[in-house]
């Protein structure tokens, strides 16, 4: 069974989590702003890389707390976890992580 390291409870089995996405997706200041393509372009279109990857987890069945998680997605090891708003360590550099907090 795959154990999966809540930043907050610690290792749990995966079963308690669910997937939430790409990670670090900064919501456009002034949506009204955006030409429908740009929009539709944030609403559905994501990032789908070979190696690791940023990604946002759900403790569902734990704290229900949400927080980042860098998996590799060929061997489906998680390279770390960390809290929403904080950076990955840049030893777990993923293809989408960006060193700065771009989350509400
Ligand atoms: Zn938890």
């Amino acid at each position: 069974m795959l154990l999966i390291d809540c930043p907050y409870c610690g290792p749990r089995p995966e079963i308690e989590f669910r997937y939430g996405g790409e990670a670090h997706l900064a919501r456009p200041a002034d949506p009204s702003a955006l030409t429908d393509e740009e929009w539709a372009t944030y609403l559905y279109r994501r990032s789908n890389p070979k190696g690791r990857f940023a990604e946002r987890w759900r403790h569902v069945h734990g704290c229900g707390q949400f927080f980042n998680a860098v998996r590799d997605t060929v061997s489906d090891k998680f390279a770390c976890t960390y809290k929403t708003g904080e950076s990955p360590p840049e030893s777990a550099a993923a293809k989408n992580a960006k060193p700065e907090n771009t989350e509400p």
